[in-house]
This record gives structure tokens, C-alpha cells and sequence, in this order.
């Protein structure tokens, strides 16, 4: 069946452009079907009369991307055309493909408690927590399940749906009774209060992976950080694909994998371009992919080398690069729950609104973000009454 929809030439333009439906310039014209059409909430996909085929390399690849499952056989090319599409273009393509896959009303609420702080040996140049960086902060011992849970559920009072707990290692070698602990905190947070639970703990063997699946993980965190070319100007003690390795690990064990990077240490738009194609290749998207935007800590050396770096260099990150590397993101890994993690307190409200309107559709919330600030719940709720969103409940996805 064929719905007509009457758009603005603006839009009909490039629509056209995309869909390569008519030449018309009325403003007036069938553009294609028009499936899941639910005129009370606006919700609809624009589907091709004549959907590209994923192996036309010459497809337009945001057509590509509207009109098929998720493919995991980008390449950079066709990353690098999306990521160019003028913002206002891929903000309309991101937000087709974001009501296709997702309620757009819905943003998940997710806390993160830092279990264990400071003391990592591993020398990550932005990171307050490595021992490597003289940022003043001391080293503590894991939490206690009933310290843990207490902010569990004052999170879960609160609204939050996913529990996240961080620990500062570089992995869990010989860590045997402290994974054991963990594992009771998840279990009890699962038992106790239904959320969703995550955990960030350094590398992982396929040992460890099942462990904590057992234990009733939903989803583990392990952050590429950045692009493979720029990765090394940030860690030198881990390698990238050690990295992606724990990531196999983590998908071989059936535990859903949170994965994305910080923006804003001095890559480029390359860079992000690089870092969205080691994720859309995975073969599985990840399940959640958090975008932080870098909080620079003093004392750090990415501190001092962000200095350094001259006012007018595209090494410089600017909003519209935040938008793009999102928007982008939500095109080329339609399921995945895109996170506006660390870094969102420094921005404005409509910023973060655009970040929603770009394809974001989780938030972290609560009282701190590992070592940095966090907006509180009661900002959260209200922000979210003010742009007509709800949280997003448990296990919806
Ligand atoms: S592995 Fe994590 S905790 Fe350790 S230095 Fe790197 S970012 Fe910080």
C-alpha cells in the first residue's frame, strides 16, 4: 500500500535525493510506502519502492540503511558519506530509523556506582582512577554487597532501570573472591529490585564471562575508547584488539555488550568515522553503546596535552561532531541503545535534546559518574517531562 505525504520542499529535495523515488518538485508527491503508519504519534518508516540491494556498492548507503536489517559489513566509505550528510538531512534520516527500531517517547535510566576506585595500572591518559596519573585520588578496596545495594535501590526509588558498577582494573586475574562478591551483587540487585545490571571490570576471560552470566549479568561494559589508528596516542598497556577480544568473550558467553568511546581527546572526524566502523563490524552490534563526551581531569596528561592543542585545530571537538558521531551511529546500528554518558552535565539542556533527537535513548543519572559529576534524577525527570519522554522500563529491550 502507498500513503501520500505532503512534505516541505526542503525535505522533498532531499528525500528524492535519498529514496531516489521522483523527479517531481511538487511538494505534493508519493514518495514510497509507508509501513507501521501510526498517525497519533507520527511514527513512521519511508521503505523504497525499490530497496537497494546491501551488495550495490554503489547504494546510497543511508537508503541501504533504512531499507534493511542491521548490516554489519560497513565500510569506512560508506560511514564517511552518512557522517557528511548535512546535520539537518541525517537528524531526519536518524530519527526515521530511531521510530522504526525504538519507542522515540522512551529513554533509559541507568545509574553507575564506582565499586572499586583508583589504583589502575593501566595508563589510560584521560582517566583520573590510573595510578599513572597524579590526579590526588586514592586507591579503595571493593565494596560490600550491602553498601552496593543500598545505592542500588536508592537508584531504583529513583527511576532508574539499569545498575552499573565500575571497578578500576585492568582485569580480573587472580581476583577470584572479589568476582565471586560481585557476582552476589548482581544476583541480589536481579532477586531484590528486577533491574538490569552491568559491569565494568577490565578484561575478562571466557571463564570470568560465564561466571558473571551465571551470576545474572545482563549486559557487561567494555569501551573501544576510539578509533583504532588513534588508540594509541591514549593507552599504551592494553592493545585494541585485547579489547576486542574481551568483547568476543563477553558475546560468547550470551552477555549482552556495552561498548563505545569518549569524544573530545583530540581525534578527528576520521577518527570518529574509524571508531563507528570497528563497532558496526562487530558481528553483533552492541547491545548498548555509550558516547561520553571527555570531562578533562587535571593531572591528567590528556589535561595538559588538550592545552596544547591550537584554538582553530579540527582536534578541537565541536557539538556538531557530538551530533554526528550519534546520528550516524543510530543509522548504521539501528538496535543498540545509544548512551549520553560522561560529560552530559556540561551540556545545555537543548543540547541534550538534540542528542535525543539524533538517536540517543539512554542517560546516566544519579549522584556521580565514576570520578566526575552526574546529573541528579529529579533534573532528569524533569528534563525528560519537558521534551515529552518517559523512562524506559526494565528489560523492554
Ligand atoms: S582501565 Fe579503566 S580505570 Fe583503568 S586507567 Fe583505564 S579507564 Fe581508568
Amino acid at each position: 500500500m502507498s500513503y501520500k505525504l505532503i512534505v516541505s520542499k526542503r525535505l522533498l529535495s532531499t528525500s528524492i535525493g535519498r529514496l531516489n523515488t521522483s523527479s517531481s518538485t511538487s511538494s505534493n508527491v508519493i514518495l514510497g510506502k509507508i509501513s507501521e503508519f501510526d498517525s497519533s504519534k507520527f511514527n513512521f518508516n519511508i521503505i523504497a519502492n525499490d530497496p537497494p540491494s546491501i551488495n550495490d556498492i554503489n547504494a546510497d548507503p543511508i537508503q541501504l540503511a533504512l531499507n534493511s536489517s542491521p548490516i554489519n559489513t560497513w565500510t569506512k566509505d560508506q560511514i564517511k558519506q552518512i557522517y557528511d550528510t548535512p546535520l539537518y538531512d541525517l537528524i531526519h534520516f536518524s530519527q526515521l530509523q530511531h521510530r522504526k527500531h525504538h519507542n522515540p517517547g522512551e529513554v533509559q535510566l541507568c545509574t553507575l556506582l564506582n565499586i572499586k576506585e583508583g589504583g589502575c595500572t593501566e595508563d589510560c591518559k584521560y582517566c583520573s582512577q590510573s595510578s599513572k596519573n597524579p590526579t590526588g585520588l586514592k586507591a579503595s578496596k571493593l565494596l560490600q554487597v550491602d553498601q552496593v545495594m543500598e545505592k542500588a535501590r536508592q537508584a531504583a526509588a529513583n527511576g532508574s532501570t539499569r545498575f552499573c558498577m565500575g571497578a578500576a582494573w585492568r582485569d580480573m586475574a587472580g581476583r577470584k573472591s572479589n568476582l565471586k562478591r560481585i557476582g552476589e551483587m548482581i544476583s541480589t540487585i536481579n532477586n531484590e529490585l528486577g533491574m538490569e545490571t552491568c559491569v565494568t571490570l577490565g578484561m575478562i576471560n571466557a571463564d570470568q564471562a560465564k561466571i558473571l552470566k551465571d551470576a545474572g549479568l545482563t549486559a557487561y561494559n567494555h569501551n573501544i575508547d576510539t578509533s583504532r589508528e588513534y588508540y594509541p596516542n591514549i593507552i599504551s598497556t592494553r592493545k585494541f584488539d585485547e579489547r576486542l577480544q574481551t568483547i568476543q568473550n563477553v558475546q560468547d558467553a550470551d552477555i549482552k555488550v556495552c561498548t563505545g568511546g569518549i569524544l573530545g581527546m583530540g581525534e578527528t572526524s576520521e577518527d570518529h568515522i574509524s571508531f563507528l566502523y570497528t563497532l558496526s563490524n562487530m558481528p553483533k552490534h552492541p547491545e548498548s553503546l555509550p558516547i561520553n563526551k571527555l570531562v578533562s581531569i587535571k593531572g591528567t596528561p590528556l589535561h595538559d596535552e588538550l592545552l596544547e592543542i591550537p584554538k582553530d585545530s579540527e582536534r578541537h571537538l565541536k557539538f556538531e561532531q557530538v551530533l554526528k558521531t550519534i546520528a550516524t551511529a543510530r543509522i548504521i546500528m539501528p538496535k543498540s541503545i545509544i548512551r549520553l554518558a560522561a560529560g552530559r552535565y556540561t551540556m545545555k539542556e537543548y543540547e541534550q535534546f538534540i542528542c535525543f533527537l539524533a538517536g540517543c535513548n539512554a542517560i546516566f543519572t544519579g549522584e556521580r559518574m565514576l570520578t566526575t559529576m552526574c546529573n541528579g534524577w529529579d533534573e532528569d525527570i524533569q528534563m525528560l517531562k519537558n521534551w515529552g519522554l518517559v523512562p524506559m522500563k526494565s528489560f523492554s529491550k
